[in-house]
């Protein structure tokens, strides 16, 4: 066990020109809150409407206009802060955190700085058959801000304010992943993880789930050292290549003799590289200060538990479950959970069947075809239920293996249900013994020299059923084919 765990740390270690060194990555993942108003005002949060039509008088901070916490948006917090297995805490305080940019009309962002709402957490990944747990340090609320648009026109930017006052939750991880893997793997946990609760929707592609990589490097044993903070990246890939690439600059600079500057940096994904965007700003630069609009959040202790009584099975959880209730591997189990959807259908299938053949069924013929045609499970032109009834078919020995694969194509294809599929098709196993021993006659007659030559050779006995198989179209009961071709053979 030991040595294992040891064989797998190391091989995180990079090798530079003058040794080994460890990459230290903490994150802050910014997720946007599944909610249909924003933090502070009673506007749409939906994607995608006309420019600035989700705006109101609170988000274009008119003069006077005061902010009005939504729950909503507190209690989803509360729910990932759960799902974190992090401390609520009951008190936390809304800041300003003051700083010019042309879409914050507010002059700061509502956010919250020493009393968050949700303080330290933890979310354990599985990387290489590893499992490695990854503090969290803090989980706040804060608002979004607008967008630039720089292309509408060639000599303006205008404003979109349909994001501002959005609300966001500010995931802080400790600096406890020592690979990009370890990076990808958790930040993918986590959005699973807030997928299942309903928090955030964890649409990358979208933007609301976003991730600030925090990347320095040392040599395995020594002190942490300087870190540089690589903005926003949207996407599981980039975040590996972007991890990959800074450590490899910062440990360029430092076997040459260099120091890292810590600053902001940002990943171009065309070239592969990281470039500085700023000097690294410090807290005191904001000059955070309580915001006086709005009270401290005070929550009871009743309300956090009625939210915990309501939380859903977590994918930890329900891994462990289908190990245990299935007899699944780790692996396969690991799978089926990644998406609640794919869960959910998963046990549709099994119940009342064999959990690992449902399993097999659902990972190899399902996800592979649904993969490769780019469709999620939600799309899956095979039900369920139809899924289902292949295996029963199979269980009941009605039909092979290798026609079940034939009939899962003709139900994803021209759908139908699969019973009637083998019935109307004459796809029924053949198990009448005389139907199969006058196939196997014919193929002993047809091969006199192999016969002579399985028994020499007994291995041989495969081409065998091979054949018998052909001939009869791939119906006879392999299990059948065998015995018949032993006894004929006398081996
Ligand atoms: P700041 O307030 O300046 O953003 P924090 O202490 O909140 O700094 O840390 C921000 C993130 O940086 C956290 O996710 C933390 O885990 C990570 N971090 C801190 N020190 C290091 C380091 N030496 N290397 C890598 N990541 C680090
Ligand atoms: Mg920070």
């Amino acid at each position: 066990m030991q040595d294992r765990a040891k064989a797998a740390k190391s091989s995180n270690l990079i090798s530079g020109a003058t040794g080994d060194w460890e990459v230290v990555i903490g994150m802050e993942v910014h997720a946007q809150v599944n909610s249909r108003a924003k933090l502070f005002s009673g506007a749409s949060t939906e994607f995608g409407g006309e420019p600035n039509s989700h705006v109101s008088l609170v988000d274009a901070a008119m003069p006077g206009m005061l902010p009005v916490i939504n729950e909503e948006c507190v209690a989803q917090a509360v729910r990932t802060g759960l799902g974190l297995k992090a401390k609520i805490n009951l008190n936390s305080v809304f800041d300003r955190k003051n700083y010019f940019y042309p879409d914050l009309p507010q002059g700061y962002q509502i956010s919250q700085y020493k009393q968050p709402i949700v303080g330290e957490g933890e979310v354990e990944i599985d990387v290489d058959g590893e499992t490695v747990k990854v503090g969290i340090e803090r989980l706040h609320l804060e608002q979004d801000a607008g967008k630039s648009l720089h292309d509408q026109h060639p000599d303006y930017t205008y404003v979109d304010l349909n994001r501002a006052g959005v609300a966001l939750m500010e995931i802080v991880s400790k600096p406890d992943m020592r690979s990009a893997r370890q990076a990808q793997a958790y930040v993918s946990k986590l959005r699973t993880i807030l997928r299942y609760l309903g928090t955030c929707d964890g649409d990358m592609e979208k933007g609301n789930l976003r991730a600030d990589i925090n990347v320095s490097v040392r040599r395995p044993g020594e002190p942490f050292g300087t870190r540089c903070e690589i903005k926003n990246v949207n996407s599981i890939r980039f975040i590996g290549q972007a991890i990959e690439a800074e450590a490899r600059r910062q440990i360029d600079i430092l076997e040459s003799g260099g120091q890292v500057v810590q600053e902001t940096r940002l990943f171009d994904p065309g070239k592969g590289e990281t470039r500085s965007m700023r000097t690294k700003e410090e807290a005191h630069d904001y000059r955070y200060f309580p915001d006086p609009d709005l009270l401290p959040l005070e929550l009871t202790q009743e309300w956090v538990d009625a939210l915990k009584a309501d939380l859903p099975e977590l994918p930890d959880e329900k891994k462990r479950r289908f190990m245990e209730q299935y007899g699944l591997s780790a692996y396969d189990a690991g799978v089926l959970v990644a998406e609640r959807a794919s869960a959910d259908y998963f046990e549709k299938v099994a119940a009342g069947r064999d959990g690992k053949l449902a399993a097999n069924w659902v990972i190899n013929e399902l996800f592979g075809r649904l993969n490769k045609e780019g469709l999620d499970i939600e799309q899956s032109p095979v039900s369920a239920v139809q899924l289902g009834s292949i295996i029963d078919l199979i269980t009941s020995k009605t039909i092979s293996g290798k026609i079940a694969k034939d009939v899962f194509d003709i139900v994803w294809t021209e759908g139908g249900d699969p019973t009637e599929i083998v019935e109307k098709r004459g796809l029924k196993q053949v198990t009448d013994v005389a139907a199969i021993e006058k196939a196997v006659d014919e193929v002993l007659a047809a091969n006199p020299d192999k016969v002579q030559q399985v028994k020499a050779k007994p291995t041989m006995l495969g081409w065998f059923v091979g054949q018998v198989m052909k001939a009869t179209g791939g119906k006879a009961n392999p299990a059948a084919v065998n015995e018949l071709l032993k006894q004929k053979l006398g081996i």
